[in-house]
């Protein structure tokens, strides 16, 4: 064992460690009880010391003050402490047990009972270390997936709380990414439940491997579902560890015959907020979760975005109602919605509200779609506006405008619409 002797008379410490050594202990050597807290201070992490034999009597602080102040500093850690004292009447004895000693012994101090001592001590502190032992034991075992050996989602809830109130109070950004493996229900169907298990396990080391760093938190959200957490991110960083999830799982290329892909694939929501203080974890997990099925929505195996605080503005005119509710509610977590009736009222509003992006339907009450791109790019106020144009019905409208479609950033079918223009927003 590794003691530290307090004691302040030399003759005293040269006896004790002979005795001590003699029994194949190492001893080191305390002169006081400052010095002996700033010995323990200097090692709190990593506990050197197993046994502190403590002289009561000393210069400055005494051994008990300087035992009370031992313990509240190793607060959680305990190591055995043994008084050694010449003063043996019963109030110190209550005294030194109530300061947070363990035993007691007078002086002068016989080889015999010092090792016998000793050796009870020893036995406690073994029981303690297993104890500790049994306890991380315990506390990784509850925390993990027992397929994956990701962190289960009880204990990603626990450390995203953690890392999101720490990025809160910094004034850090931080993003929530989830994935989910596509038709993997048909997968089960087709090679059977453990193949199911065996393709999980590697998706989970597949997205482990990615988001190795020591900001991001992975876990097992569920059945076929992972979550991750990006502590101090950046919207790029965000995106690119998305993304490199997506490609990951799809370059294990495990076959999936059933699909479309032919191979193993996963859909990834993001969600990034810059300002943690208007939202809460729960929110950010929501939001993923909703770009999750947008990803899947809009043809599985990609990845989609959404920042939370951004107050974009979108300009939508296009000329059936159903598309314009089904436009308004995908794009609503994406920035602040703004609808006309026509063309005409589309160019005035897009002049007053200068808006972020104009989604013009091909065939919009009362001119063509292409006529009213062309319009807009013509005004100074609105010619840097990025328009889409949605091809509406089967024909795209003519217009030969001067201008006309050629401005407008791109063509789009309603498959796609939606991340094109996430991505002109980004
Ligand atoms: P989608 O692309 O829409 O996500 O389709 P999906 O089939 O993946 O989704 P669905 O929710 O219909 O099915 C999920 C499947 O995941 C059903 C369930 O049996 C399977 N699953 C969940 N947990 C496990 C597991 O631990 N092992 C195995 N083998 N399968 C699992
Ligand atoms: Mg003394
Ligand atoms: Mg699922
Ligand atoms: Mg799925």
């Amino acid at each position: 064992m590794d003691i530290l002797l307090v004691e302040d008379s030399a003759t005293l410490r040269a006896s004790m460690a002979a005795v001590l050594q003699e029994m194949g202990h190492r001893v080191h050597h305390a002169v006081s009880g400052e010095m002996c807290l700033h010995l323990i201070e200097s090692c709190q992490h990593n506990l050197l010391y197993n046994l502190v034999l403590m002289d009561v009597e000393l210069p400055g602080l005494d051994g008990f003050e300087t035992t009370r102040l031992l313990r509240e500093m190793l607060s959680s850690q305990w190591i055995p402490i043994i008084f050694v004292t010449g003063v043996t009447d019963e109030a110190s004895y209550a005294k030194g047990i109530e300061a947070g000693g363990d035993d007691y012994l007078a002086k002068p101090v016989s080889g015999v009972i010092l090792k016998a001592k000793i050796r009870a001590m020893e036995r406690i502190a073994d029981m303690q270390r297993e104890m500790a032992r049994l306890n991380l034991e315990l506390r990784s075992t509850s925390e993990r997936d027992t397929l994956t050996q990701l962190l289960n989602r009880r204990a990603f809830t626990h450390n995203a709380e953690r890392c999101w109130q720490q990025d809160r109070r910094s004034g850090n950004s931080c993003a929530v990414i989830m994935v989910d493996v596509d038709h993997f229900k048909q997968y089960n169907d087709t090679y059977g439940h453990i193949e199911g298990d065996k393709c999980l396990w590697r998706v989970a080391a597949a997205i482990q491997g990615v988001m190795a760093g020591d900001t991001q938190l992975v876990a097992r959200y569920g059945g076929e579902e992972f979550i991750a957490l990006l502590s101090n991110t950046s919207d790029a960083q965000a995106r690119a560890a998305a993304e490199t999830i997506r490609q990951a799982v799809y370059d294990l290329a495990i076959e999936h015959a059933t699909c479309a892909e032919k191979r193993i694939t996963v859909s990834v929501g993001v969600s990034l907020s810059h300002n943690l203080g208007n939202h809460s974890l729960d929110r950010l997990i929501t939001a993923a979760d909703k770009q999750l099925y947008r990803a899947k929505n809009t043809g599985r195996n990609r990845t989609a975005f959404v920042e939370l605080d951004s107050h974009k503005t979108i300009l939508i005119s296009v000329s059936n109602l159903d598309d314009q509710i089904f436009l308004c509610q995908d794009l609503a977590s994406r920035g602040n919605i703004v609808t006309a009736e026509n063309g005409a009222e589309c160019i005035a509003i897009a002049q007053y509200i200068i808006p972020d992006i104009v989604v013009i339907g091909t065939n919009v009450r009362g001119d063509s779609g292409a006529c009213i791109c062309g319009e807009l790019k013509q005004l100074e106020a609105t010619a840097n506006i990025p328009v889409v144009l949605l091809r509406e019905g089967s024909t795209v409208a003519r217009c030969s405008h001067k201008g006309s479609a050629d401005c407008a950033v791109a063509f789009c079918d309603w498959v796609g619409i939606t991340p094109f223009i996430e991505q002109v927003l980004s």
